[in-house]
């Protein structure tokens, strides 16, 4: 935990050496001690020091300034540190001043120059400062702040991809705490540059303005960048799926890098509870599944690029080319591809402009906090509504779950249906579609279409979360891997038409199981066609693959 400062300034910089030195022997040990020759100065440090949240205990200043006194200091210092402690190093010819600062100036104390000894003349004193102090004193957070505000997509972008990554991050709305003494403090502070939000300010007191994922995520030491250009084995997706292959490629000696476009985890890491995964009786949150997925990838040895996008893959002779969105190329002689599936968009008038600003898809885990105290939808009818609404009751005062059909019945695990009737604050809404989302800058209501009645009826919302099935997305996979028609990878038998193999395919055996229609390429999980879409059994495949991989490395 960083310790809090004591702050002197003083133009005489053999009086400043000297108060420092008295400061540091004596509170060294508890106290950072900090000084600046120039008031000027001192005041850009302590701005530095609010954007860093480091804590000033105590405000020292030399009464007799060129540009500017020390009551002036101390004044100023107070707008940015309150808290501090404050106190006057004055000459015998100003202890008029300093009494008068002391009565009408807010000034704690004031200190006579010399000090000598400082065991009677200024610790003392200090210690009674500091006592006082410490007891109304709160540690500040100390890792990275995001400023922001709710309804921001931008700012929902960044908190989602901090949450995802497993970043501790403290959120400031500062539209929400407008009124919040510290807010203000803050954004004074920043001056014109608060406008610029998303703001992240990192504890080293840097901060990023207009700030985006990939370049947070270059300042938090998420790699991006292959380390090599070649590997055995190459993983593009970070699902269930990826990082099981990731996991056992790796342990089983294979040099193993692992693509990643937006977090480790993929859809599973999304679900606020799996209560299926074998070995899990009370179930697990999908980020604690990720967190461990990725801890254990990384212990034996798996290079993982994330954010990192894979946007064209070709072949040259043994080798699979893989082109990544910074332009940047990664090398291999084996490729798995566990992209997995998207949410499929809701079709409704008004929806993509309100995207992050009320609109949602996939859980939201970043939103459930803030659903306070509010009505929600949540709009689909399969397991992974059924999960976000489980969560969203925690927190929100109801939550409504919009489903085209009757009910749950036909589309959702029974234990899930049987958990949400013991729900009060859910209700279902059967026979109910989105038809339209109202709102200039935010969700304000959504008309949904009841088609028992085939009336619509428009209802207040802040947020709708929408969970309507998914699809992949392989386009920028097409010309190389045979797909169906809705975008799923072929593999193995699947490839075998009139016990022919596919078009163009050397080698002298069929595709292996979860092989495409290149050699060396495979697919695993939701991205394959016919796959089961389970993390169990994207875990299953991915583990799978890797035998099949050994058996094409062996031969390459
Ligand atoms: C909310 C929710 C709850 C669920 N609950 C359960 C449950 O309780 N039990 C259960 O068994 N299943 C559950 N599922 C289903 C399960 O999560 C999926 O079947 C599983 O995650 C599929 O794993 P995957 O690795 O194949 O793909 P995904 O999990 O979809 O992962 C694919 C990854 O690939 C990345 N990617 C895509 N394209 C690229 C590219 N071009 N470059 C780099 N990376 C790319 C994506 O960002 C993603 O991280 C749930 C799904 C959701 C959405």
């Amino acid at each position: 935990m960083a310790k809090p400062i004591l702050f002197s300034v003083d133009d005489d910089s053999d009086v400043l050496r000297a108060i420092e030195r008295d400061l540091r022997s004596q509170y060294g040990a508890e106290y950072r001690v900090i000084g600046s020759d120039s008031p000027e100065s001192g005041l850009d440090i302590l701005k530095h020091l609010k954007v860093r949240n480091d804590s000033v205990a105590l405000l020292l200043a030399d009464q007799r300034m060129p540009r500017m006194t020390g009551v002036e200091f101390l004044q100023k210092g107070m707008q940015i540190f309150p808290d501090a402690k404050r106190a006057l190093l004055t000459a015998y010819a100003d202890t008029g001043a300093a009494i008068t600062a002391i009565n009408e100036a807010n000034i704690n104390y004031f200190f006579m120059k010399p000090w000598d000894p400082p065991a009677e003349l200024l610790y003392p004193q200090l210690d009674d400062l500091l006592d006082d102090w410490r007891a109304s004193y709160r540690p500040a957070f100390e890792g990275i702040r995001v400023l922001g505000t709710r309804w921001s997509p931008r700012s929902y972008e960044l908190r989602d991809f901090l949450a995802r990554n497993h970043v501790p991050y403290q959120w400031v709305d500062v539209e929400l705490s407008a009124h919040d003494p510290e807010t203000k403090r803050l954004l004074e502070v920043l001056g014109p540059e608060a406008a610029n939000l998303p703001i992240v300010l990192f504890p080293d007191g840097t901060k990023l303005l207009e700030s985006v994922p990939a370049d947070v995520a270059q300042k938090v030491g998420l790699r991006t960048r292959a380390q090599t250009d070649f590997y055995d084995l190459a993983i593009i997706g970070g699902g269930p799926a990826g990082l099981a292959a990731a996991v056992y490629g790796a342990s089983e000696g294979l040099h193993t890098v692992m693509i990643e476009r937006e977090a480790p985890g993929g859809q599973a890491g999304m679900s606020s509870r799996i209560e299926n995964y074998l070995g899990f009786p009370t179930g697990l949150s999908g980020g604690d599944l990720a967190r461990r997925a990725v801890v254990q990838a990384q212990r034996f040895g798996v290079e993982i690029l994330s954010p990192q996008e894979a946007v064209n893959v070709r072949t040259e002779g043994s080798y699979r080319i893989i082109k990544l969105a910074d332009g940047s190329e990664v090398s291999c002689h084996a490729l798995l591809v566990a992209t997995g599936v998207q949410w499929r968009r809701l079709d409704a008038p008004g929806i993509d402009k309100l995207q992050g600003a009320g609109v949602y898809y996939g859980g939201g885990a970043t939103e459930a906090l803030s659903c306070k105290g509010e009505i929600i939808y949540v709009v689909g009818g399969a397991n992974s509504a059924g999960q976000a609404a489980m969560n969203f009751a925690k927190y929100a005062d109801k939550v409504v779950i919009l489903v085209r059909g009757d009910g749950l019945s036909a589309t959702m695990s029974q234990y899930l249906i049987d958990q949400i009737q013991r729900t009060p604050n859910i209700q279902i809404w059967s026979h109910a579609s989105v038809a339209e989302v109202h709102g200039e800058s935010r969700l304000q209501e959504i008309s949904v279409l009841c088609s028992d009645t085939n009336k619509v009826e428009r209802v207040r919302a802040t947020s709708i979360f929408i969970f309507i099935g998914a699809l992949p997305r392989t386009d920028w996979l097409a010309g190389l891997v045979e797909r169906d028609d809705r975008g799923f990878i072929l593999t193995g038998p699947d490839l075998i038409r009139d016990g022919q193999r596919p078009k163009g395919w050397a080698p002298d055996r069929d595709p292996f199981l979860l092989e495409t229609n290149v050699p060396g390429v495979f697919a695993v999980g939701d991205v394959r066609h016919g796959s089961v879409k389970r993390v169990a059994s994207g875990v299953g495949e991915g583990s799978v693959a890797v035998q099949f991989i050994h058996q094409y490395l062996s031969k390459v």
